[in-house]
């Protein structure tokens, strides 16, 4: 059997290395139309920093998993393609801001059925809209020369986190097969089950319809988000009345209904997915009349934002109401820990809303780049104070510094904020921090993930998110 996929991204790169990690007898191509991504699958450097992540590919690469730019050749060959392209949102036309764009998903089916000359199951890796798999159907059918080419369609979601990815695929929650439920349906989905077999005990593996099976992605993400929103609510909450957010997320959660998972109240959530996701199900749902259910999920989003603008309203607020021209540092500037995405992190929007009131800003994230902070901040003419690869400094030359530390990024700031939960900020030397500082030195935690009482005592005033606030 031969398993190839299009998309050589955060999902098509660590899952198909799962599969030819646990599967030796499968051959498993990943392909994608970005060769400098597919050379770094084949470097020392892989192009995505996930723990764990290195060992599969290493055990498995040129045994049987490869990576290539060779798309034609090997979807030709395919028995089982997996389609896991970005589909993000729509940024212009009907549905502009809310639908999911699927220029790439249909460029590659309409790439599948060109090169077919023999049946295959095609797997919607990627998220798609309910419904997907019809119009996915009609374009391979109808763009491929031989009649006798069958195609079988399959959803099968991802569920896995960045920063965990390994860990998710390894041991999932559970893997999700939807399929049609015609025999030939029915046999797509056992051979793709066969190939999960090879690591995921059967009763982990949930088969369901298409449709039911592409809405359940969706409906995930957004019920992982509206968690998020939900405690952020009451975060806001808790600054108005004293209580405090944590412990009313450990008196909840422990309703075995509730339960305690997603429950930290945070700066926002982030990520290419959550946001997306759900304005995708709002798009949906206003496409089939139903107006009030679009609004309730959108409602998600709202909240999104407004913990974002409300942390930085805090942050001004606490400093005297004017931040100008003051340096803060901001540490971590991933949308999570454990990761170098940055994709819709909330650190962009804290970011820019800081910048807007004439702050300068000293970042410090241990696996984002210098590079992708200048792309998400669109700073044109940024500048680095360290030196740079000909070992000269650079004149600062606006409001933003990249720091290779923490300690460094803090140096005579007036303020330090967490925006991700890196293990690391847990255990600096906060002592060391406050003497490097300008007095009074402010801490707000968007994580809440320092131990405030003991950064109290070393001076620092400190606002948490759903926290007390300080005399
Ligand atoms: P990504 O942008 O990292 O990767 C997508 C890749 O597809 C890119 O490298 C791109 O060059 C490639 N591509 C696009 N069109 C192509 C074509 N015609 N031929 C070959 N390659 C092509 O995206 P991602 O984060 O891996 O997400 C992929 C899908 O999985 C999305 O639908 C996303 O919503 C979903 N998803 C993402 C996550 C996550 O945590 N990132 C989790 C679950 C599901």
């Amino acid at each position: 059997m031969k398993i190839v996929c299009i998309g050589a991204g955060y999902v098509g790169g660590p899952t198909m290395a799962m599969i030819a990690y646990k599967c030796p007898d499968i051959q498993v191509v990943v392909v994608d139309i970005n060769a400098a991504r597919i050379a770094a699958w084949n470097s020392d450097e892989l192009p995505i920093y996930e723990p764990g992540l290195d060992d599969v590919v290493k055990a498995a690469r040129d045994r049987n998993l490869f990576f290539s730019t060779d798309t034609h050749k090997h979807v030709a060959e395919g028995d089982i393609i997996f389609v896991s392209v970005n589909t993000p949102t729509k940024t212009r036309g009907v549905g502009a801001g809310k639908a999911a764009d699927l220029t790439y998903w249909e460029g590659a089916a309409r790439m599948i059925a060109s090169v077919s000359t023999s049946s295959k199951i095609v797997v919607e890796k990627s998220t798609v809209p309910v419904k997907t798999a019809e119009a996915i159907e009609k374009v391979l059918r109808r763009n491929c020369a031989d009649p006798n080419v069958h195609f079988e369609i399959l959803s099968n979601p991802e569920f896995l986190a960045e920063g965990t990815a390994i860990e998710d695929l390894e041991k999932p929650d559970r893997v999700l097969i939807g399929g049609k439920e015609t025999e030939s349906g029915q046999q797509a989905i056992q051979v793709l089950k066969s190939v999960y077999e090879h690591w995921i005990p059967a009763e982990r593996i949930l088969c369901a319809n298409l449709w039911s099976a592409e809405l359940s992605k969706l409906t995930a993400n957004a019920m992982l988000a509206q968690r998020i929103s939900s405690i952020n609510s009451i975060s806001a909450l808790c600054e108005a009345t004293g209580a405090d957010v944590q412990q009313v997320a450990r008196c909840i959660g422990t309703d075995s209904r509730i339960g305690p998972k997603f429950l930290n109240a945070s700066v926002g959530f982030g990520g290419s997915c959550f946001q997306k996701d759900i304005l995708n199900l709002v798009y949906i749902c206003e496409t089939v009349g139903l107006k009030q259910v679009a609004e309730y999920w959108h409602s998600v989003v709202h909240i999104n934002d407004y913990q974002k603008q409300r942390f930085v309203e805090r942050m001004i607020e606490a400093m005297f109401n004017t931040i100008s021209g003051k340096k803060i540092a901001v540490l971590g500037f991933a949308f999570k820990k454990d990761t170098g995405d940055t994709r819709e992190t909330p650190a962009i929007d804290v970011c820019k809303g800081l910048m807007a009131d004439n702050a300068r800003i000293n970042i410090y994230d241990p696996k984002v780049t210098e590079a992708q902070i200048h792309n998400d901040l669109s700073l044109d003419k940024f500048m680095w104070d360290h030196p740079s690869a000909s070992g000269t400094k650079s004149p600062r030359q606006n409001s933003v510094t990249c720091f290779k530390d923490a300690y460094s990024a803090c140096q005579d700031a007036h303020g330090l904020c967490v925006l991700t939960e890196w293990d690391e900020f847990k255990t600096l030397d906060y002592e060391r921090i406050y003497a490097s500082m300008t007095k009074p030195a402010f801490v707000f935690d968007g994580r809440n993930i320092l131990d405030h009482t003991r950064l109290r005592s070393l001076g620092f005033v400190v606002y948490a998110l759903g926290k007390p606030l300080d005399p």
